[in-house]
Parts: C-alpha cells; structure tokens; sequence
C-alpha cells in the first residue's frame, strides 16, 4: 500500500518508519527542508531508541523516502496521514493552524480516492473541520473520507509501543475507509492488537481523555507524597500498596517533579478548554493542570530548604530532558526548576546524556554543560537528580562525594534510597520520605 505521513517529528517520522517496517511503501514529508535533507542523508534529526536501524533498513530496501514536496509526496497514496505539531495557544487551546494549512494543500492536489487519518492529537471536532477544508478547497470532485487515529506511542519507547501499542484507535463513519485502515494495520491485527472502532468525536476524545487520565494519576501520587512527608509515611510503599490494587494498577504511581512533556501540559489544558467550550468544565483536570504547576515551585522550595539562600550556590544538575530516553525538553520539569533556580541566583552545572542541545536553545550559556555527572558535581554545594536517566541509577557515589563541595544529594525521582546514601555520608532528601 502506498502512504504518505505528512510531518516528520517524533510521530510523523515514527509512524513512517514503522508503516514502511509493515511492508508499506511510505513518504514522509516535511515543509522543514533542512530536516529532509537530513533524513534523505540518512541522519535522523531527534534521539529515539531503535528509530535510526529501522529508518535505514527501510529506505535500503526502498520502502521508506523522503520530501518536503507536498504534492510530489502524497501522489498515489491511498491513505494520507496527518501529523504535524498542534501547539498549545495563550489561552490553552490547540492551534490547528498546521493542521488546516496540510488540509487545505492535501485538498488542491488529490485526484483520487484517498483516506484521510488525522494523527495529530486534535480537538473533538476537527477532524469534521479537515473534512470540511478538503471538499471546499478541492480542484475537482476527488471522493476522500477522514479518520481520526490518535497516536498514544511515547517518546523514548516509541518505536516499540508504536509496533506493540495496547490498542488502535479507529474514528470513522466509512465502511470503506474502515477496511482500508484495517489493511494498513495488518501487522498489528496478527498479533492480536486490540482495535476500538468509533465515531470521529469519540476518537478524537479517547486520546484527551487518555492523556488527561494519566496527567491525572502522577499528580495524585505527588500530592500523596506531600502528605506522606508531613505524617511520616514512605510513598514507594503506599504506591506499592496502592499500585497491587487491580483496579488501580501500578504504573504512573511513581512521585517526581511534575509531569512535562510535549503532550501532557497542552492536552490537560485543551481538554479543559475543549469541555468549557461545550458550556461543561472538568474541574478535576482543572485542579491537576494547578497541582502540577505548583509542584515544580515545591521543588524549587525543597533545593532551598536543603541549601539554604540560593544566590550566588553552585549546584550541580542531572536530567534536563522531561523524561529518560528522548533529547525532547518542551515543559520539561528539569527547565522550569532550572529558570527558578537561575532567577534565584544559583549557578548551574547541568548534565544529560541527550538533551543538552535542546537545552542550550533556551539558555544558552547561562549554564555550564558538563561532559558527565562527575564533572557536574565538581565543586557544587548539592546534586540535584531530576531526570531518571538509567546512567544516573548506579552512580559512584563515593567519587561523587569527593568531588562535591558539600554532600548533599536531592533526589526528585526517588532512584536511591536513604540507606544506601547514608552509608556514602551525604545529606539525603527525595520525595515522600523522611529525610536523612
Ligand atoms: P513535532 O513538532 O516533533 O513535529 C511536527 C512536524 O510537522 C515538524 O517537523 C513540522 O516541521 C511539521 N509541519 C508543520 N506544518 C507542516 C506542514 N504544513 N507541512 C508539512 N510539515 C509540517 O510534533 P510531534 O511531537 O511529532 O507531535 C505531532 C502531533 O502528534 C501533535 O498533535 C502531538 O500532540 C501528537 N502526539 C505527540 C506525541 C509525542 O510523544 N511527541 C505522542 C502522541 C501524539
């Protein structure tokens, strides 16, 4: 089958990849010239496990192409995809100015039949909108039909929850457009992938309704580590007991500085847009999207209760990506706490295995990139850990507390525990435990 995925970021080149990986011929098209020229040379512009084997492998085998031709790029398709950025706005909508422009020129250039899937995490309501655009705008009568297919893969797993996801969602009213997404997700109904079929708006909600569920759940567990802190509780254990609980579950238990990402924040705030435009309102999600703001600020107020002033400290950072295994740093929490810190007056010596470029585009050289966590921790009157990055789990704590001023480790992510510190002799404080 011939697809075509307009948009070349972490969903746009993920879902090429692993199309082309299906057996698919696909191009991915991106208007970001420099971006494919990169991929047209073999370099793949973000880090995501897995993702550069797969995009070399199928383009060897002549599966997988690039353009920044939009025209060029879907020509013959069968199904087009739609996967470019749906920024947040000021007033927490999604901006769908991407979206509607990639509609309009599908529109101008299709000759014939083709699916339509929406990849892009939109609001209830756009994809009508898409459709709406493609029938004004086409240059003759060209019979279409679109889907919503959210995508729920994560960054730094992407490649595997994109081949092994958990479900496939599948928005339409068309019988025939229905077979033809059954057939481009062949692979996946072999292994017995489960597939919800539904309406567009049901679609379209699913993934907000997901995403805010999950934004939901972390927050819970950050406000249950406050309150474990204030009585004297371990919140490893409570989340334990909790997460045993099948009707809880444990993921998403685990404490830390706030959910970030390029997901969570704008999907929590469209949803609560999206509901207030139908005259409802989701205070729970409103009350999270607060939480969660605030529990980077807590952050921020545990470093100074530890150090004490912060003008003119020099502490040490690991993890400026939102997450493990991805160089993405948009809301990630590890910046807001570094802004803090920097309005504060505090001097930063930052480390992390990827995102350290990203990081300079917004600070530039405010701080001080170091090559590893040891060169970090040089001098610093604190470690601070906030990003769990697997090359943080087993550092030589011994080393690390020679090289610092002071033996203080501030751990956000809960990685050690207070035994196996104490024994170096550091100042131990993390989250939703007592102190030590
Ligand atoms: P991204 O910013 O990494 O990539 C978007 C790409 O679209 C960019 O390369 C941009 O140049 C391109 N683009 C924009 N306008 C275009 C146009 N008119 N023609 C061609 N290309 C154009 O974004 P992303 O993280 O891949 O997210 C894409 C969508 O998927 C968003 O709606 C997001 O919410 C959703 N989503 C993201 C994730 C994730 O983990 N990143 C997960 C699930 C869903």
């Amino acid at each position: 089958m011939k697809i075509a995925v307009i948009g070349s970021g972490y969903v746009g080149l993920v879902t090429a990849a692993c199309l082309a990986d299906f057996g698919h011929f696909v191009t991915a098209i991106d208007k970001d010239q420099e971006k494919i020229a990169l991929l047209k040379a073999g370099k793949i512009p973000i880090y995501e496990i897995g993702l550069e084997e797969i995009v070399h492998r199928n383009m060897k085998e002549n599966r997988l192409s690039f353009s920044s031709n939009l025209g060029e790029g879907i020509k013959g398709a069968q199904v087009i995809f739609i996967g470019v950025g749906t920024p947040p706005r000021e007033d927490g909508s999604a901006d769908l100015q991407h979206v509607e422009a990639v509609a309009k020129e599908i529109a101008q250039h299709l000759t014939e039949y083709a699916v339509i899937v929406n990849k892009s995490t939109v609001p209830v309501g756009t994809g009508r909108r898409v459709q709406e655009i493609i029938s004004a705008n086409l240059r003759r009568p060209v019979e279409f039909a679109v889907v919503s297919n959210p995508e729920f893969l994560r960054e730094g797993t992407a490649v595997t929850d994109f081949t092994h996801p958990d479900r496939v969602v599948i928005g339409t009213e068309s019988e025939r457009a229905r077979k033809i997404m059954e057939e481009v997700y062949r692979t996946l109904y072999l292994i017995e992938t489960p597939f919800v079929f539904t309406n567009l708006e049901s679609a379209e909600l699913i993934k907000y309704a997901s995403n805010a569920f999950l934004a939901t759940k972390i927050t819970f567990i950050n406000e249950i580590a406050n309150l474990c802190e204030a009585v004297g509780a371990d919140v490893q254990v409570v989340a334990k007991g909790m997460g045993l609980d099948g009707r809880i579950g444990p993921k998403f238990l685990r404490t830390g500085p706030g959910y970030g990402g390029s997901c969570f924040p704008k999907d929590t705030r469209a949803l609560v847009r999206i509901a207030r435009d139908h005259g409802e309102s989701i205070t729970i999600v409103e009350t999270v999207i607060a939480a969660n703001e605030n529990r980077k600020k807590q952050m921020v107020e545990k470093i100074r209760r530890v150090v004490g002033p912060l003008a003119g400290k020099t502490l040490a950072v690991l993890g400026l990506a939102f997450k493990p295994n991805t160089d993405d740093v948009r809301e990630s929490p590890s910046l807001a706490i570094i802004r803090q810190l920097l309005d504060e007056g505090a001097q930063l010596r930052v480390h992390d295995p990827a995102a350290m470029e990203e990081t300079r585009k917004t600070f530039g050289e405010q701080l001080c990139y170091c090559n590893d966590p040891y060169e970090a921790a040089q001098g610093a009157e604190a470690l601070v850990l906030v990003t769990e990055w697997n090359c943080y789990r087993r550092l030589d704590l011994g080393r690390l507390r020679s090289l610092l001023q002071s033996p203080v480790l501030i751990d956000l992510r809960n990685i050690y525990t207070p035994e196996e510190v104490s024994k170096f002799g550091f100042r131990y404080e993390s989250l939703g435990r007592k102190s030590i």
